[in-house]
């Protein structure tokens, strides 16, 4: 069994990657490990941000380490609220803050294109660091719908699709998500390393 270490605090995030690990590898959270101390992430891409996280943790505890930095890109507002998505209303990292004011800045506008993105950074000893990407295309609501899911996910309604992520069911949003499709590549990229 492979252990492999992902490096956020973020539950919900946690609660994802691990039903999209294969058998063979097991999937160890800061939680796990007792790791309380907050992971900065000071830079304004999601790739440095996420190798950032990644490599603090290899280097912390030597352990095979992947990290996500992720964010919501509304066309409208020029690609905000981006890598600040989780503060775009404030340091408390908020989501129904966060949620009001992405409603209430596009209150009058037309154009409800949006895409959220994850950018997923692995380190181990051997292969050095890698980055897996993944993007999904789709529209903002005008008001909240469903409760499933975090962040965002009750305002976006992905492409091809009648139903907010907060609708949806996980099972759903696990095979399309931005987090999914970077995932599945990260996956193959294991799966080669481990033959
Ligand atoms: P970070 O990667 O820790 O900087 O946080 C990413 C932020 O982007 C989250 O706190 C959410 O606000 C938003 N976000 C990223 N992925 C998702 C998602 O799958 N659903 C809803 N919101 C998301």
């Amino acid at each position: 069994m492979k252990r492999i270490l992902f490096a956020s605090h973020n539950d919900h995030k946690v609660a994802e990657i691990r039903l999209m690990l294969p058998q063979g590898f097991s999937l160890l959270s800061l939680r796990d490990i007792n790791w309380t101390t907050d992971i900065p992430e000071p830079f304004e891409t999601y790739e440095e941000n996420a190798i950032a996280k990644a490599q603090l943790l290899f280097n912390q505890t030597g352990l095979s380490c992947f990290a996500d930095d992720s964010g919501l890109e509304v066309e409208a507002l020029d690609g905000r609220p981006g890598v600040f998505s989780a503060r775009y209303a404030g340091i408390e990292r908020d989501s129904q803050n966060n949620i009001k004011k992405l409603l209430s800045e596009l209150s009058d506008v037309p154009d409800r294109k949006a895409s959220f993105h994850s950018v997923i950074a692995y380190v181990d000893d051997i292969s050095g660091i890698h980055i897996f990407k993944g993007k999904v295309d789709g529209i903002i609501t005008k008001k909240q719908f469903g409760n499933g899911g975090f962040g965002y996910d009750p305002v976006f309604i992905p492409e091809g699709f009648h139903q907010t992520f907060g609708e949806l069911s996980e099972l759903v949003k696990n095979r399309i998500s931005h987090r999914a499709i970077a995932m599945k590549k990260l996956v193959s990229f294991l799966q080669f390393l481990n033959k």
